[in-house]
């Protein structure tokens, strides 16, 4: 025979009480003669915690009676709407007598100001009781079906609110009862049981579930089916971790450990009468029956997953207890702990330090002041000898935990753990790690829970996709390119990367928009047009630090100098960095080294392959030569596209003014085109590299050797500047005809030797290795200890919209991979 339970959001309404019925019917094998089902009912969802809230009301002297009325309206609107008219009044009359008795304890209370716990499980039975009720009157229709108060079969101590279960009793009651109804299908009050002297007690929050497990392990049950809300038991919470996946196996000592740790989808002590008798017990989704769930049992078939999920319990506090006297007094921690058992503390999580200076231990928030006062009193002669320090209190923190019975197997599962949360930027507090290896618990922040919970399991189960959350500053060409070119990419990466990005923010110089749930791609222009929130580059960043993401990047599109200012408050808070942005890495060298210190110290990437030929491998080259031990003696390189395209282009007939406009209009200059020709670009390009090949320039110790008269110098506008390229025509058509003369072209070189950096404008023959250049191509030749010979050339297209935002992709998508 097999037990069901249902939980209380299948008994939540008309409909999920009909499908309720639907699974009996067929799980239920309601067949004459054979062994009948055992229903197990929870109150209707939220019930529980409305009783708590009408009895610490009328305990505070406040009107409960509108709560009531609407508790009784919930259980009669179901009646009415599932049970035949004819069979209504009964089921009303028995409800009602129920709503009565619960009104006039109620009462009782308001009258006394005066809530115990044993007044509180009485109050608290009737959300079984009324709904258990119910349903067996409408199950009544179709099956035989019988009503039992649990209270009478399930028999405990007197510990109300977390009764402990005389089970030989209670075993023997139960099978009295069974075989007292035979043929008959019982509907059986989840949760509520009774002390000797017949007073109800409860099982502890959630304790249906383990209502079910003792009528499982007394009848010997084949099956003990948990029917909830989700599809079984999940990696983590889905409410919390979107990603989270159902398991299909778990052993027994699994699912306790998770729920333990906060997994509230099954109620620790249901594990134990089923593992002792070996019942399988099995969770499924009332809404989606067909589901198969998650089996609990003895033995799983091996799985290659190191962990199998996360739980957590937010917002406890921690305890921490120090001082010498404790150390190599063995007596001290039992002391300790038994005061806290005593007192009726639950402790959640010890961990002790291996100099046994110091305890810390987790409690829940209502435990935290009572617990400092209850030490305080019973240690106060070690208190006034020095011997141990005043408690000390840290309140707004979360455990996370992860478990899996492979982690024995497994080494490394911490290093992943830890690595995952201080690359987020999460402090871990404490670490208690079960001498059983099933699991590690950390505590964190409260604040830090969601993320935490997030990063952990995107790399844990790392057959997922990795979600990065990109906040993107810019909007022109490149950023515009960025949104086409990951949109048409999305399905690419999925499959073939595992990486999923989703852009949480998006901001240019008017407005700003955010979408946790990432901005659609196929229209985010429209959306951050019709976003009310005007730009607002600190409030950007400071929203993006609040929303507190894992794997979060900050993407900058911009060519401006404000985003800079920014860079190391952003590495600091562990959010990643990739930038196309030069200005900040050619500022002064301080501010180049403080980003990459702030970024390895935080465990984040900064990533700028971009600032130097576009989307062409340099940085990354010169970085891999670097880090492999080569040293670079000499870089010639042709690093401005613009200025390529114009000397490749600046022949023959043409004037240099209509060069630089076409180049301009093809995307291939600065927004302002005298950064390309006045060398400013290209002299922040060289700085990058000569820095990035170990060099501590400044800007100005990079020589540049202008291809502009002194005029278009001194332009102190845009159309100024255009304007002395019509008037100084005669200086350019110079150059180029003396190039021309001699059958050479015209190159503007970059050169970085003995840690001097130089750009020269020369004229180059056909035997130059640049001579050959097209369109904007740029050029870059290292030569090193390793290639001294020949030297390692990388040679392509150097600017423009595609290839720069290709770069910065390449760039996304590289962060936190290693
Ligand atoms: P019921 O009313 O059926 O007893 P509960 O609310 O007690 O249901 O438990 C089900 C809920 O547990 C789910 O809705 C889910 O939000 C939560 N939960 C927490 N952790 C997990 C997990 N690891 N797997 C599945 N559900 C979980
Ligand atoms: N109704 C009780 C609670 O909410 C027991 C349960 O649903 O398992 O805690
Ligand atoms: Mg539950």
């Amino acid at each position: 025979m097999k037990i069901l339970k249902f939980g209380g959001t299948s008994v939540g309404s008309a409909q999920s009480i009909q499908t309720l019925l639907n699974i009996l019917k067929k799980e239920g094998e309601v067949k004459a003669g054979a062994d009948q089902p055992v229903v197990v009912l929870s109150a209707m969802s939220g019930v529980t915690n409305l009783l708590i809230a009408m009895a610490e009301d009328a305990a505070k002297g406040n009107d409960f009676t509108p709560q009531l009325a609407d508790l009784e309206k919930r259980h009669f609107e179901i009646v009415k709407a599932l049970l035949e008219i004819r069979d209504q009044n009964p089921a009303l009359t028995r409800l009602k007598i129920n709503f009565n008795h619960l009104e006039e304890l109620l009462q009782g209370i308001l009258t006394l100001r005066e809530l115990t716990p044993k007044t509180r499980d009485l109050v608290l039975s009737y959300g079984e009781r009324c709904s258990a009720l119910m349903i067996s009157k409408i199950a009544a229709q179709y099956m035989p079906a019988v009503f039992v108060d649990a209270s009478e079969v399930i028999k405990t101590d007197s510990s109300f609110g977390q009764a402990k279960v005389n089970t030989e009793l209670t075993e023997q009651l139960i099978r009295g009862l069974y075989q007292e109804n035979k043929g008959k299908v019982l509907f059986v009050t989840g949760f509520i049981a009774s002390n000797d002297e017949g007073q109800i007690t409860t099982l502890g929050r959630g304790g249906s579930d383990y209502t079910a497990a003792i009528f499982g392990a007394a009848l010997n049950a084949s099956e003990i089916q948990i029917w909830t809300d989700v599809n079984g038991m999940m990696t983590a919470d889905p409410r919390m971790v979107k990603k989270a996946f159902s398991l299909t196996e778990l052993t027994y000592t699994e699912a306790m450990e998770l729920s333990y740790f906060g997994a509230k989808v099954i109620y620790p002590p249901t594990m134990i009468p089923a593992f002792l008798k070996k019942i399988p017990i099995v969770i499924k989704n009332t809404f989606e029956p067909g589901f198969e769930g998650t089996i609990i049992q003895h033995v799983c078939k091996p799985s290659n997953l190191a962990i199998k999920g996360i739980s957590s319990i937010n917002n406890i506090s921690i305890l921490n207890v120090e001082g010498s006297g404790m150390v190599g007094k063995s007596g001290f921690s039992g002391r300790l702990f038994s005061l806290l058992a005593r007192e009726q503390i639950n402790v959640i999580l010890i961990t002790q330090s291996s100099s046994e200076h110091s305890i810390t231990f987790a409690v829940s928030p209502g435990d935290t002041e009572r617990a400092r006062r209850v030490i305080e009193q019973e240690f106060e002669l070690e208190l006034l000898a020095k011997k141990l320090e005043h408690v000390d209190i840290e309140k707004d923190l979360a455990i996370l935990a992860v478990v899996g019975e492979n982690m024995k197997e497994t080494p490394g599962v911490s290093g992943k753990l830890f690595h995952s949360l201080g690359r987020n930027g999460v402090n871990v507090r404490a670490i208690a790690q079960g001498s059983s290896e099933y699991n590690i618990s950390v505590i964190v922040s409260s604040h830090d829970l969601a993320k935490a919970l997030n990063a952990v399991h995107d790399a844990f189960f790392v057959q997922l996709t990795k979600t990065l959350y990109a906040f993107c500053l810019g909007t022109g060409n490149i950023g515009k390119t960025l949104f086409k070119q990951l949109n048409g990419h999305t399905q690419f990466l999925h499959d073939n990367n595992g990486i999923q990005v989703k852009i949480a923010g998006i901001s240019n110089t008017r407005k700003m928009v955010f979408n946790e749930d990432g901005i659609s791609l196929d229209n985010w222009e429209e959306t951050l047009n019709q976003s009310n929130e005007q730009a607002d580059l600190s409030t950007f960043i400071a929203k993006m630090k609040d929303l507190n993401l894992p794997n979060c990047v900050f993407i900058d599109n911009t060519a401006s100098p404000k985003p800079i200012t920014f860079y190391e408050e952003i590495l600091k808070s562990t959010i990643s960095i990739v930038t196309c942005n030069k200005i900040g890495n050619s500022g002064s060298y301080q501010q180049y080294k403080t980003f990459r210190d702030s970024a390895r110290q935080h465990g984040v990437d900064f990533f700028y392959e971009t600032n130097v030929g576009a989307g062409l491998p340099i940085i990354r080259t010169l970085k891999d030569l670097m880090n492999s031990g080569d040293r670079v003696q000499k870089i010639e390189a042709i690093l401005s596209g613009t200025i390529s395209f114009l000397f490749n282009n600046f022949k023959g007939d043409a004037n240099f003014h209509d060069t630089v406009k076409l180049a301009q209009e093809k995307g291939y200059t600065e927004p302002d085109p005298r950064d390309d020709l006045r060398g400013t670009d290209f002299m922040r390009k060289m700085l990058i590299l000569a820095r990035d090949a170990g060099y501590a320039l400044e800007a100005s110790d990079v020589s540049i050797q202008s291809m502009l008269p002194q005029a278009s110098l001194d332009a102190t506008s845009v159309d100024d500047f255009y304007q002395t390229l019509i008037a100084e025509d005669a200086y350019f058509a110079d150059i180029k005809n003396r190039a021309e003369a001699d059958g050479k072209v015209l190159r503007y070189i970059g050169k970085l030797e003995d840690g001097k950096a130089s750009i020269t404008l020369e004229m180059v023959d056909e035997n130059h290795p640049f001579y050959m250049l097209s369109g904007s191509d740029n050029i870059i030749s290292f030569t090193t200890d390793r290639y001294k010979e020949r030297p390692l050339v990388v040679k392509g297209p150097g600017a423009g919209a595609e290839v720069t935002a290709a770069g910065v992709f390449a760039d996304l998508i590289n962060v936190g991979a290693n």
